[in-house]
């Protein structure tokens, strides 16, 4: 008899892996030593899993040579680069936990994550697009008593590597023996749904096992070559991508600093990439790219659409036009290292399009209803709830923040609005908290309300988020003025600019004299939402 209950958990005959990160790219090292393991075309960069390793080791060196032990925090600011990649493993080894800083962080942000989870070395590139990173770290370094090194990877790379030098291997082995799987390994910001981001504190257990299922699930060998255009410094490249790939000896490719249509296709043809990944913008950019007919699809099998929800036209499109016959949908969370439910390769065209899968092995899944944290009937809409290896320990140094998301039975509330039908198959149908996603970047209004409200002109603000074609959905800010002030939308961007990632910043400024509210005072968002939407719409049509 079927289980009438939206609740599923995912048998296995495949255990856990019960190991560190360290070990398990050991493994990997021993038996694909001369099968390629990173590849960076941009940087003329290309090593083997034996190479890669003894780099990995280097860097490690080169970290300790600090000082830094086991625990500390080590920042990694930089877009996509082989760096980040050794950067990834040469932590993992010395259980030094690597913090995720966000390419697209300005000063506030950055100041903010510096010093949330105190980190003492931050390795840094010298900058992205028009940004200059020592600029913006000059501004709030003073701040930050915590941050006693700095390494600029296009100046200081070879200083690192040269300091390592005098440690000696011994001394690491050690530190790798003494480590455990369930020690935390990796902090990852995420916009979280109040306040300011929460440091996911994921651990080698969570992680490594999450990449290793999903790998398993896209049917991954030593023969996959994997392309990344997604950034690293999110779960979807160095868990979804990264650890997918050293768990099974696949290599892992990356296209570019910044999301380049044509470098992505021209490196899935140059590299013979049997998997792409992407958030939907990434892939409805390169099937509309005008280069896309000069490229050869034919080595690519399988990939990855996830981070925001999924259009069934672009996963058919990319299924026939790009080759990506078995292509799946991956749902899941930051907090869930990230991944929940999958697709699997075989699904009929319905289930991989229009379903983020099944629940992923060793988790358990159920949606309840927010008002009684009942369970829904199968079919029934609630909020999406994940329990098992992959939910985080905690949002780092913020107790509170970890109680409000993860309750007593140790389910993860997701905030997300899901179905179950009677096989399993899950849809996201919506989302129950105060979030904004564009083209993939999650973003919470609070913070944004949080650093306008310093402004003083402003009174009172509210930002929400409108649908666009582009992006999914943009930014828009309501905002009330003091009595007797006067501010242009210009000027509040302008403020904004240089302080706050540029992907943050409102495209709409909406300026009104109050906010539909409940008859308990509570702001409407929805009704904002709605009004926006139609006032844009009109705005198109004329
Ligand atoms: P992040 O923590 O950045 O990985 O973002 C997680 C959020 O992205 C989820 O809570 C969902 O709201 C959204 N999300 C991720 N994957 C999907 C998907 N396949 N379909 C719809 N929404 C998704």
């Amino acid at each position: 008899m079927k289980n009438l209950l939206s609740y599923d958990h995912g048998t296995s005959d495949t255990p856990l892996l019960g190991i560190t990160i360290s070990e398990q790219l050991k493994q990997t090292v021993d038996k694909y030593p001369q099968k390629e393991a990173l590849v960076v075309p941009y940087q003329s960069y290309r090593a083997t899993y034996k190479e890669f390793w003894e780099q990995v080791e280097e860097v490690a060196k080169g970290i300790l040579s600090y000082g830094v032990k086991k625990g500390e925090r080590v920042g990694i600011w930089s877009p996509n680069r082989y760096e980040w990649v050794l950067v990834q493993f040469a932590t993992a080894r010395l259980g030094v936990i690597l913090v995720n800083v966000n390419p697209a962080y300005k000063a506030a942000e950055l100041k903010y994550a510096l010093k949330q989870s105190e980190i003492s070395l931050l390795i840094m590139s010298k900058g992205f697009r028009q940004t200059n990173y020592s600029d913006i770290l000059g501004e709030v370094r003073a701040e930050c008593i915590h941050l006693k090194h700095i390494v600029v990877i296009d100046h200081d790379w070879q200083t690192l590597i040269e300091a390592g030098k005098s440690i000696n291997t011994e001394r690491l082995e050690a530190i790798e023996a003494g480590l455990q799987f369930d020690d935390a390994i990796n902090i990852q910001y995420t916009s979280g749904t109040t306040g300011f981001p929460k440091g996911s504190t994921l651990s080698h257990h969570n992680i490594l096992n999450n990449g290793y299922f999903i790998g398993q699930r896209l049917k991954y060998t030593a023969d996959d070559r994997v392309c990344i255009p997604v950034p690293l410094y999110h779960c979807f490249g160095m868990v979804l991508a990264n650890l997918a790939c050293i768990t099974h000896g696949a290599c892992m490719v990356l296209t570019g600093e910044a999301f380049v249509p044509e470098a992505v296709l021209k490196t899935v043809q140059d590299e013979k990439c049997t998997s792409l990944y992407g958030v939907p913008l990434m892939f409805i950019a390169e099937l509309n790219d005008p280069s896309f007919d000069k490229y050869d699809y034919s080595s690519l099998r399988t990939g990855i659409m996830a981070g925001a929800s999924c259009p069934e036209s672009t996963m058919k499109a990319v299924r026939e036009k790009m080759n990506m016959r078995e292509v799946g949908i991956c749902y899941g969370m930051t907090e869930t290292s990230p991944v929940s439910t999958q697709t699997f390769v075989d699904d009929n065209d319905y289930r991989r399009c229009a379903t983020v899968g099944k629940v992923h092995p060793h988790i358990e899944i159920k949606i309840i209803d927010p008002e009684t944290d009942g369970i829904v009937a199968r079919g029934e809409r609630g909020e999406f709830c994940t329990r098992g290896y992959s939910v985080m320990l905690k949002y780092w140094n913020n107790p509170e923040a970890t109680a409000s998301v993860i309750d007593d039975g140790r389910w993860m509330h997701t905030g997300d609005l899901a179905v179950m039908d009677d096989d399993g198959y899950v849809q996201i149908v919506g989302r129950i908290k105060d979030l904004i996603i564009r083209g993939g970047e999650n973003i919470s209004p609070f913070e944004i309300e949080e650093f306008l409200h310093q402004h003083e002109a402003i009174k009172d603000i509210q930002v929400i988020g409108v649908p666009s074609d582009k992006y999914g959905e943009e930014v828009m800010a309501w905002i009330v003025l003091k009595e007797g002030s006067t501010v242009t939308s210009e000027e509040l961007h302008a403020y904004c600019k240089g302080q706050i990632a540029t992907f943050k910043i409102p495209k709409y400024w909406k300026f009104v004299s109050e906010f539909p509210t409940t008859v308990t005072g509570k702001v409407r968002k929805v009704e904002m939402r709605e009004i926006s939407a139609k006032e844009l719409e009109l705005e198109v049509r004329h």
